[in-house]
């Protein structure tokens, strides 16, 4: 039964979650501080050889798999991935991408990882969909994580080799909101004596918990073989009590799955409705403290975001191709239609998008993998801004195919042309904006982050808590924390025209971001100083605050991977070079508007024109057009 939350609740849910350290050196914490540390991001870590001779390996076997065993067109008609398939990906090791080899896996590094789903992607979301939720939010993720010795050694061989899992967090009333939670798993001392449990359970186990809920829209939730799910243990004596994660067999007894979900695109994902009813789950079987549950969904979710940007740069490059092939060849008012300057402006953007997806994703990967940064903001940056912008890219490539854009792969090859399914890419890519966490909420995680120094150095104050003696030292800490801090933002080397001259055209682009940095602080901090403890209402200013962020990694980035194409393949560095100057302008530009828009803006008078609308003052405006809805409640009562 889910509970009713107030906001604070809810957000004090994901504030206890949240990971408050930050060990090791963050180039997106610094750079929303005002501090452009390129030093932590170029020159980028070079690749183990041997690690890119697995990759290359792995992705090659990939490759054979997709183009001799995979119809993209059948996964779309069926809406099922043939077992085949599934078998085929098994048997090359898929499934244990992420896995150390000593646990079973391939122990492929992030960057092959995500090359590796970017090429499923492309030949079908629904491969990289079953992939992606098997290893990056599955279990496997978790338990590398914060799974003991003895949970890794038993589950990992098994979801490495052909065990497919899935990760059950959303409810029916838990989707953004995990602090509604209704899945209950309760402390039971003994194993019941049910038909079934022996073969679950190998030896007898003394206690464990009932888990009791129902879990809606899991990822491979309708065909998985081993699962992660959160449930939310009661405090009791004896039990901290807090969501908490448990790893179990799917065919554990009271499960059973309600329905398979069917979706926008994504045709052949098994997306369940499960419910589970008193599943008994021993107590060695959850995964790290109780009350650990969200914290694991969390930090889990920090690398595996990087999975949404590697399909975003996948249909980012696919999408160049296809823009490049037709735009030449379609003829329309006696030239290629790429030569009509409006197409051609969407060619343009498409090619550069394509390079500056690529280039975050490469400089976050390989941070990862280097695992001397924190790459936490890196990650959620590339989550949200990966999403955003492949979901315009692909709005473009639809607009460039004219009505080809927007019929059927299938239709197409009816009629006798190249089935380009740019209709189902686009139906595919939406989801991306909205799950793995909806852009809104990743503008409120990253936005934390980017407040994080603030609060502590003035949170006292802001909060306004406390008499008037801690009020005193809450102003004395803000003064001494301010009085050193802002002179800092007034000067840098972005303001000198021979700063970062190594990089020839590029540098003005990295004198830029080292000067929007400190703009960016200094904005941040008139914020807290203009709305203090209201600023976490003001969702629209700090996503703004977030997009401003991401351009300008997204521009450092950019630099520092043509950089590197530059020196390791010379042949490309003219054209690397080009392809960075043309996406820095565009980011250049939206971030330009963004910070605009930080103070000229008509937020305030949306955010009431809203609260009329919800009221019902305008609902006249709805009338003479029928809904065709039909019947039924919109959230339905929860059980
Ligand atoms: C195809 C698909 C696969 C999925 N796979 C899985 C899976 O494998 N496992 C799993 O556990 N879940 C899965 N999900 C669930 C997914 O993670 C959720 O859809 C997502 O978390 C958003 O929750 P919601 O849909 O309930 O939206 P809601 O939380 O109802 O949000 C609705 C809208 O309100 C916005 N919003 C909500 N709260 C706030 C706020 N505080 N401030 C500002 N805006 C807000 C959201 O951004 C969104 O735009 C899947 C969903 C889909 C569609």
């Amino acid at each position: 039964m889910a509970t009713h939350v107030s906001e604070k609740e809810a957000r004090d849910v994901v504030e206890a979650a949240r990971e408050a350290e930050w060990k090791l050196p963050s180039f997106g914490k610094q750079l929303f501080l005002g501090d452009f540390r390129l030093d932590l991001i170029h020159p980028q870590p070079r690749l183990d050889p041997e690690a890119v001779e697995k990759g290359e390996r792995f992705l090659a076997e990939l490759r054979t798999l997709l183009e001799t065993e995979v119809d993209p067109l059948e996964i779309e008609r069926e809406s099922k991935i043939p077992d085949h398939v599934v078998d085929g990906l098994k048997k090359i090791g898929a499934l244990g991408m992420k896995v150390y080899p000593e646990y079973g896996g391939l122990g492929l590094s992030q960057l092959y990882y995500a090359r590796a789903l970017g090429i499923a992607g492309v030949y079908h979301s629904a491969l990289c969909t079953l992939l992606s939720a098997h290893q990056s939010i599955g279990v496997a993720e978790p338990l590398r994580m914060f799974g003991s010795e003895e949970q890794k050694r038993k589950w990992l061989p098994m979801v490495a080799k052909d065990h497919i899992s899935a990760f059950l967090l959303t409810e029916p009333d838990v989707g953004s909101d995990p602090a509604r939670m209704g899945s209950i798993a309760t402390p039971v001392d003994e194993m019941p004596v049910a038909k079934g449990y022996d073969d679950i359970v190998a030896h007898p186990v003394e206690g464990g918990y009932e888990i009791t809920g129902r879990k809606l829209w899991a990822t491979n939730g309708t065909v998985a073989d081993i699962v992660v799910v959160m449930a939310k243990v009661p405090k009791s004596d004896g039990h901290r009590g807090g969501i908490s994660a448990f790893v179990l067999p799917y065919n554990t007894p009271g499960i059973s799955i309600e329905h398979r979900n069917q979706f926008m695109g994504l045709h052949g994902i098994e997306n369940s409705v499960t419910r589970l009813e008193k599943v008994f789950v021993p107590e060695e079987n959850r995964i790290a403290r109780e009350g650990d549950g969200l914290k694991i969904a969390l930090s889990t979710l920090n690398t595996g975001r990087l999975s949404l940007m590697a399909i975003a740069v996948g249909a980012s490059k696919w999408a160049t191709k296809i823009a490049r092939e037709w735009a030449s060849e379609r003829v329309q008012w006696g030239r290629p239609i790429g030569e009509h300057d409006a197409v051609a402006q969407k060619l343009a953007f498409i090619a550069g998008s394509a390079f500056g997806l690529e280039a975050m994703l490469d400089v976050s990967a390989r941070l990862a993998d280097d695992k001397r940064n924190d790459v936490r903001i890196e990650a959620a940056l590339c989550k949200v801004y990966g999403s955003e912008l492949s979901w315009r890219v692909i709005d473009e490539l639809v607009q460039v195919r004219g009505g080809r854009g927007y019929e059927t792969a299938a239709s197409l090859k009816a009629r006798g042309e190249k089935p380009v399914p740019v209709e189902q890419c686009m139906r595919d890519m939406r989801v991306n904006r909205i799950f793995e966490g909806s852009s809104e909420i990743m503008h409120l995680l990253i936005a934390r982050e980017a407040v994080d120094t603030h609060l502590e150095a003035a949170g006292g104050l802001i909060m306004g808590d406390g008499d008037a003696k801690a009020k005193a030292d809450a102003a004395m800490k803000a003064g001494i924390f301010y009085g050193k801090w802002l002179p800092q933002l007034a000067v840098g080397k972005g303001q000198n025209p021979r700063s970062y001259e190594e990089f020839g055209p590029l540098a003005c682009y990295l004198r830029y971001v080292e000067r929007s940095s400190r703009k960016l602080a200094r904005s941040t901090f008139y914020g807290m100083a203009r709305w203090q403890a209201k600023l976490e209402k003001k969702q629209t200013f700090l996503g703004r605050i977030v997009d401003i962020g991401a351009e300008l990694f997204a521009i450092s980035a950019t630099v520092v991977y043509a950089d590197r194409i530059g020196r390791e393949q010379p042949e490309r560095k003219a054209g690397a070079i080009e392809l960075a100057q043309l996406f820095c302008a565009m980011a250049k530009r939206r971030a330009d508007t963004l910070f605009h828009e930080l103070w000229a803006n008509d937020d305030d008078d949306r955010y009431a024109a809203a609260q009329k609308v919800l009221a019902g003052r305008y609902s006249w405006l709805e009338e003479g057009i029928p809904d065709p809805s039909g019947d039924g409640p919109m959230m339905p009562p929860l059980d």
